[in-house]
């Protein structure tokens, strides 16, 4: 199913830089370029993801929080939320989920885009990093029914319906988009993450695309929750309804 779907404002919870690059930014910045809002939310800022014995957490964190900067700008995303959690070291906890209710309450998306939280194992050669399982299962607990409910956390903002969740990385997809037109530029927003990957993954990234576009055009896989109805599908009632009218007095 390909998706055109663009919503006004998303916002993107991930546990590490480079996570939004290697799942959902071709999608990102197609969004961005038809005018939506988009947040990233960084839980940790990778402050371990290193086998250089010259940095410190501090240098690299702050190496890494550049690099996703100058990612989710060539993605056309220029607010992003830096948690700075410790990465490798994320559970689920109340104060996480917390703090992500704050911020969905903040921004007020209509789509958040998400992690899997239910892979263990990937395949049968990789087990999911247990940071993303607990950023993921944080998200979908801020998201629903929390930071709707104007009993839970009154300090934390006015309650906001999240229409939709995406999962980004699922081996179970719904949905489609077709970034034939952001491919190129989700490459570069991944090579912009210098400490972690060179210029081979281009070629894994294509491939993957691809692959997920059953072979015809470059797309991204998800899987959508439609917590509640999209605000457009009454607009849309509008247009059908004044064609039914010009074909009446035709
Ligand atoms: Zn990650």
């Amino acid at each position: 199913m390909h998706n055109d779907f663009v919503p006004r404002s998303a916002m993107v919870v991930a546990a590490h830089p480079d996570d939004i690059e290697f799942g959902c930014a071709g999608t990102c910045a197609k969004w961005a370029r038809r005018g939506a809002h988009i947040v990233y939310v960084l839980v940790t800022s990778g402050n371990t993801g290193t086998h250089d014995r010259n940095h410190t957490r501090q240098t690299l964190a702050e190496l890494r929080e550049a690099e996703q900067r100058q990612a989710a700008a060539i993605c056309g995303v220029n607010t992003i939320e830096f948690l700075r959690y410790d990465d490798g070291e994320v559970v689920p906890s109340l104060e996480l989920r917390k703090a992500l209710i704050a911020l969905i309450r903040k921004h007020r998306p209509e789509v958040v885009i998400a992690l899997d939280p239910r892979p263990v194992f990937i395949g049968d050669e990789y087990i999911n990093h247990p940071d993303h399982r607990a950023v993921a299962i944080a998200t979908m607990d801020a998201v629903f029914p929390a930071a709707a409910m104007p009993l839970l956390y009154p300090e934390l903002g006015e309650p906001h319906r999240v229409r939709e969740v995406w999962v980004q990385w699922v081996e179970d997809p719904n949905t489609w988009v077709d970034i034939s037109e952001t491919l190129e530029v989700k490459i570069q927003a991944l090579l912009a993450h210098k400490s972690q990957v060179g210029q081979e993954v281009a070629e894994r990234i294509r491939a993957r695309a691809y692959e997920a576009g059953r072979g015809l055009v470059p797309a991204e896989a998800f899987k959508v929750i439609k917590l509640y109805r999209r605000h457009f599908e009454q607009e849309e009632a509008a247009p059908a309804a004044n064609a039914a009218q010009a074909n009446a007095s035709a």
